[in-house]
């Protein structure tokens, strides 16, 4: 979170500073104490309330206001701020967008959680126009801002309400762009310039609807939807099937009669290599796939197929030739198709 300097912790918000008024309207503008003249001749009035204000710039007390003839209201500074806020906004045309982390996540099959998700940095947004308190269909933001791109922002004020969620709901359904700045830990007797800094950079704020986060949480899903289901079928295709043929990978029954394990250098690729293989004879294929078709077969066939190295010793204690059962398990690696790797070896005792 950015935390300005001139920020400062609620419970550092003294009651002094809660009541203290350092801000009056004066010729429809929110005005600090220090930008007026001393006495009732400041010519401002409460925030709150409207009553007059008498501003005391004495040499005791730090300089505030009073109100003149009625007692001094609780919510002056407060809503002296929410003004403020708006002033500068209006004026100024110009706010720091938040940097946000869109986040999607889901389980797979086998409950494990996979993530995408992507980074928008903080940006500075400046307006074509600012309008305070527009008159909209069924609401009415603290501001409503057009972009140089054509785009609105809906920008609402936190002082002590923030967006409530139905609002946010109605928010999302109208499809409009809105930002909640919260000046809630902000101190109330800051002076104008701060407040400025506070208020257009860097209070905290976030999106309460961002069309361009939406359309890129679509893209997120779609994404992520795609990986799981390239991880479900990896899981799938995992599971041991009962049906024989030559996509099973499962406890294939087969005539083992040797292996190779070993390692080398290639002059080609200049790296070394490993190789573990499996040879094995099966009877010959005599199923037709979808674009294979068998005119005839008979007898076996070799078989050349990956081992894990933690097998060599197991291999070693064998006869060849035997009967074995196989297992396999998905070798890592990258691409689309599947490539196996015999997991286990179970000798047939006749
Ligand atoms: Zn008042």
């Amino acid at each position: 979170m950015n935390v300005s300097m001139a920020q400062v912790n609620s419970n550092e918000i003294n009651d002094i500073e809660k009541t203290e008024l350092h801000y009056g309207i004066k010729d429809g503008r929110v005005v600090h104490v220090e930008s007026v003249i001393n006495g009732l001749d400041c010519g401002c009035s409460c925030p709150h309330c409207d009553s007059q204000l008498i501003a005391k710039k004495g040499n005791v007390r730090v300089h505030h206001f009073a109100h003149y003839n009625a007692v001094d209201c609780e919510h002056g500074s407060e809503t002296a701020i929410h003004l403020l806020a708006k002033q500068i906004i209006a004026e100024r045309k110009v706010v720091q967008l938040p940097a946000t982390s869109l986040k999607q996540m889901t389980l797979d099959t086998n409950v494990h959680p996979h993530h995408v998700n992507e980074f928008i940095p903080t940006k500075l947004e400046m307006f074509e126009s600012v309008e305070e308190e527009p008159t909209m269909e069924g609401y009415r933001p603290d501001l409503t801002a057009l972009g140089f791109d054509g785009e609105w922002l809906d920008i609402e004020i936190k002082v002590t309400h923030e967006v409530d969620d139905f609002k946010a709901t109605a928010q999302i359904e109208r499809r409009r762009n809105m930002l909640e700045i919260n000046l809630s830990q902000v101190s109330r007797v800051l002076p104008y310039k701060e407040l400025e800094e506070v208020v257009l950079y860097s209070a905290p704020r976030h999106f309460i609807y961002s069309q361009e986060h939406h359309k890129i949480n679509l893209v997120l899903e779609a994404e992520l939807e795609e990986k799981i289901k390239y991880v479900d079928n990896l899981i799938h295709n995992a599971q041991p099937k009962s049906s024989s043929g030559l996509t099973t990978k499962c406890d294939e029954a087969v005539m083992l009669i040797g292996y190779k394990i070993g390692s080398g250098f290639s002059t080609k690729n200049q790296s070394d290599f490993k190789i573990a293989h499996l040879f094995y004879v099966k009877p010959v294929q005599s199923k037709d796939t979808a674009n294979f078709s068998i005119n005839g077969s008979k007898g076996f066939e070799v078989e050349q197929v990956d081992v894990k190295e933690t097998l060599s010793s197991k291999l070693e204690g064998l006869d060849f030739p035997v009967e074995v059962k196989l297992q396999y398990e998905p070798k890592p690696g990258f691409g689309r198709r599947t490539k196996w790797i015999v997991s286990d070896i179970t000798e047939i005792n006749l």
